[in-house]
């Protein structure tokens, strides 16, 4: 990766790139340039196969990778591949534009666009706090005289860290959300397909190429985070309190519930949103579920998919 991130100060940004400007302006004006424009030097960053993360002393970078090979233990070659990678970024830009307009405290958009190779990026600024989940990890949050216990972790801080995140996302967050309502899912016509499911690994949905808006007569969608989980809730080490709730890549307008909240943060509950998931593709995904299953050749496979609960029956759907 030698890609030449703007490393000094850009003359435009302070002047420019305000929280104010709209979505569309940011498009109209990054879409075609040749990186993000940043304040500062990128002081560190991590990778998945998936994204680049990096980090300035005032900013977040996140940028879509292209296909990485990623072989097997005995050197098989394997590329790996999610489908809607380099989308999934622009639909967070535009999740933190609309977001940002309601009491709901998410990171400031400070610039998006596309490189010519595919890749995608967002800017926002840098939150400093502590994941909710690494409370799971952390000691006391108290300061030293005032301290629960010496071992880690604090279960008296992780306990109020993880119940002051639940009230935020009842009190704040749902009510918030439920004022976004739109006609057709996801937003501006690109819909992302819910978290939970892994259409680049299960069948019926692999070599699915798009997911429809599938228009109401009403605003019946309600805008969704869709990755709602403790690894996406900043957190305030000191006061336990949420400071903003991030990456929003998998959010659109959707049928209220699509979310498939389990009513708790705990990672158990978020994992087994993925599975047995008959009854949420038949509430949600009917039209996409039997189109699929219909251009899938080998019936076999899916029957027993079927049988497992995995799938619902397409004649239950018709
Ligand atoms: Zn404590």
């Amino acid at each position: 990766m030698s890609r030449a991130l703007s490393g000094s100060p850009s003359a435009t940004f302070a002047g420019k790139k305000t929280a104010r400007a709209t979505a569309a302006e940011l498009a109209e004006d990054h879409f075609c340039n040749m990186g993000p424009q940043t304040a500062n030097p990128v002081l560190t960053f991590y990778e998945s196969n998936n994204t680049r993360y990096e980090f300035t002393a005032t900013e977040f970078i996140k940028t879509s990778r292209l296909p990485v090979n990623d072989p097997f233990p005995d050197g098989t070659p394997f590329i790996w591949f999610r489908s809607w990678n380099h989308e999934r970024i622009t639909n967070e830009a535009k999740a933190l534009e609309l977001v940002s307009q309601t009491k709901i405290p998410v990171p400031k958009l400070l610039d998006y666009g596309e490189y010519s190779d595919g890749r995608r990026y967002l800017v926002t600024e840098f939150i400093s706090g502590v994941r909710l989940k690494e409370f799971l990890h952390r000691g006391c949050s108290m300061a030293t005289g005032q301290k629960h216990t010496d071992s880690t972790p604090c279960e008296t801080c992780l306990n109020q860290a993880y119940l002051n995140a639940l009230q935020f996302i009842e009190k704040t967050v749902f009510p918030e959300l439920a004022k976004l309502t739109s006609q057709e899912r996801g937003i501006d016509g690109f819909v992302m397909h819910p978290q939970w499911l892994s259409p680049d690994t299960e069948p019926p949905w692999k070599g699915k190429e798009s997911w429809k808006t599938l228009p109401l007569e009403k605003s019946s969608y309600v805008f969704q985070h869709g990755d709602l989980g403790a690894h996406n809730i900043m957190m305030n080490p000191e006061t336990l309190q949420p400071i903003v709730l991030f990456d929003w890549e998998y959010a659109g307008y959707f049928p209220p519930g699509m979310e498939r909240w389990p009513g708790s943060l705990d990672w158990k509950a978020y994992r087994e949103r993925g599975d047995k998931l008959a009854d949420a593709i038949a509430k949600f995904l009917p039209e996409e579920y039997i189109e699929c299953y219909d251009k899938w050749d080998d019936k076999a496979e899916l029957d027993k998919l079927i049988k497992s609960g995995e799938l619902p029956h397409p004649n239950q759907l018709r």
